[in-house]
């Protein structure tokens, strides 16, 4: 038997509602703002995502699904949305459009990872990018923007971590102090974080034996080595946060997956999540234009993954759309009238279904009320009434409330349904 790949799933119908629900929520919160719908290909040049997601990181290290597309070009499934979008920024001139061009996504990813609850090799993603636009404004609504549509997804207990990481020449300045450091006091550290102290020295502040904690409690931190120009972008966001009512953590510690990240990131993590707790996350990327060979452009954005908001809900799918006439049929000598009067009642606006198996008159009402139908009309009933011809217009319909049934024609049938659910 052959079976969906592993890392992948199925959407099932019920899983479906409450995607499109979710969906829903991203274009009004994020439309509201200004935010376009933007949607690039499934696949792109590797090139691009060793470029711009960068060669160290673990996305582009061990992550990507990379293939030969038969003409000696390499290429890769996206394993995230934010490159695409600055390679279309660049390639279709958008600089030349008023800025910060403010864009939203949603779409299937994919990364070689190892399956488990919240983490897939297809998964997706909802995101937002405004590019074009250096102020500590942009940085606060994205994550404001981020914080309501967690919100509208029912998403419970999150807590919104937040740092800067100023530049990347600030950063390379602090690795080698914090390296330093810890060299400094290696006899104290845990054999796991003195093995790697070159290696991921930031890896040192998660660490929670007694030793390495006491050391750590007096580490020089990134915060307090920022520019001051970082640092005043990084107060303003904090400022505009606070004034909004978000509360956040200042987490020191916060890595982002992309090399290009610049001042401000953030992540939404989720208790109602297990160790997958990362629910979307983003930040400033001021240098990635530039790096793709675009002119120098300021951007900030986020990505959230639609299966994690989905679990950290762990709402209960839509109720199903109501039905409003199902037309069942008594005889064969109705076939055409049904068809004809189950589209009418669509074009009329009506939620409609036609009997589409042989099912008996019996097991037609039976099927009527399993769906929720609110009103049935049988077709193709006159000959046993004695109506001459078979009388393909003559209808009876049954309210399924109210059990009521009387005979009618088609054409009035929709009318009267119209008048029974808006009166
Ligand atoms: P993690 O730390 O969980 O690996 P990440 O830092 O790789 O997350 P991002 O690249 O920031 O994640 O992607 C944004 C969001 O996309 C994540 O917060 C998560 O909700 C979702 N996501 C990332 N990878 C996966 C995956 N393999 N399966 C499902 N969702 C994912
Ligand atoms: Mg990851």
């Amino acid at each position: 038997m052959i079976q969906a790949p592993k890392g992948t799933f199925d959407v099932l119908p019920e899983d479906a509602a409450r995607r499109e629900l979710l969906e829903g929520h991203a274009r009004k919160i994020l439309g509201a703002a200004g935010y376009r719908r933007i949607e690039t290909p499934t696949f792109e040049a590797t090139e691009l995502f060793a470029r711009g997601v960068g060669e160290a990181t673990d996305i582009v290290q061990k992550e990507m699904y990379t293939f030969d597309d038969g003409a000696g070009r390499s290429l890769t499934l996206r394993p995230e949305g934010t490159a695409p979008i600055c390679r279309a920024y660049i390639e279709h001139g958008m600089h030349k459009l008023p800025q910060p061009v403010k864009l939203w996504y949603l779409g299937r990813y994919y990364r070689a990872e190892a399956p488990q609850r919240g983490r897939y090799r297809q998964f997706s993603q909802v995101g937002a990018e405004a590019i074009g636009s250096a102020t500590p404004e942009t940085d606060a609504e994205l994550i404001v923007l981020l914080a309501d549509l967690l919100e509208a997804g029912g998403v419970r207990r999150t807590r919104l971590h937040l740092s800067s990481l100023g530049t990347p020449e600030t950063r390379a300045e602090y690795r080698a102090e914090l390296v330093a450091y810890l060299r400094a006091h290696e006899s104290l550290l845990s054999d796991e974080v003195a093995t790697r102290i070159d290696l991921s020295p930031l890896r040192a502040f998660d660490a929670t034996d007694a030793g390495t904690r006491e050391v750590m409690q007096a580490a020089p931190k990134l915060l307090d080595r920022l520019a001051a120009e970082d640092a005043q972008h990084f107060a303003a966001v904090r400022a505009l946060l606070d004034d909004a009512g978000v509360s956040y953590e200042l987490d020191p510690t916060l890595v982002r997956g992309l090399d290009y990240y610049t001042r401000t990131v953030f992540e939404f993590a989720s208790d109602a999540l297990g160790a997958q707790s990362g629910v979307g996350g983003g930040g400033r990327y001021d240098r990635l234009i530039e790096q793709l060979d675009g002119p120098p452009t300021p951007a900030s954005g986020w990505a959230a993954g639609i299966e994690r908001i989905l679990l950290a809900a762990g709402a209960p799918p839509p109720a199903a759309e109501l039905v409003d006439l199902f037309v069942a049929l008594a005889s064969p000598d109705g076939r055409r009238t049904a068809f004809e009067l189950s589209r009418a009642a669509r074009r009329a606006g009506l939620q409609a279904q036609q009997e589409l198996g042989n099912r008996s008159l019996k097991g037609q009402l039976r099927h009527a009320d399993r769906i929720g139908a609110r009103y049935v009309a049988i077709v193709g009933d006159g000959a046993s009434k004695g109506v001459a011809g078979g009388a393909a217009g003559l209808v009876s319909l049954k309210n399924m409330e109210s059990g009521e049934q009387r005979d009618t024609t088609a054409d009035e049938v929709i009318p009267t349904i119209l008048r029974g659910i808006r009166p």
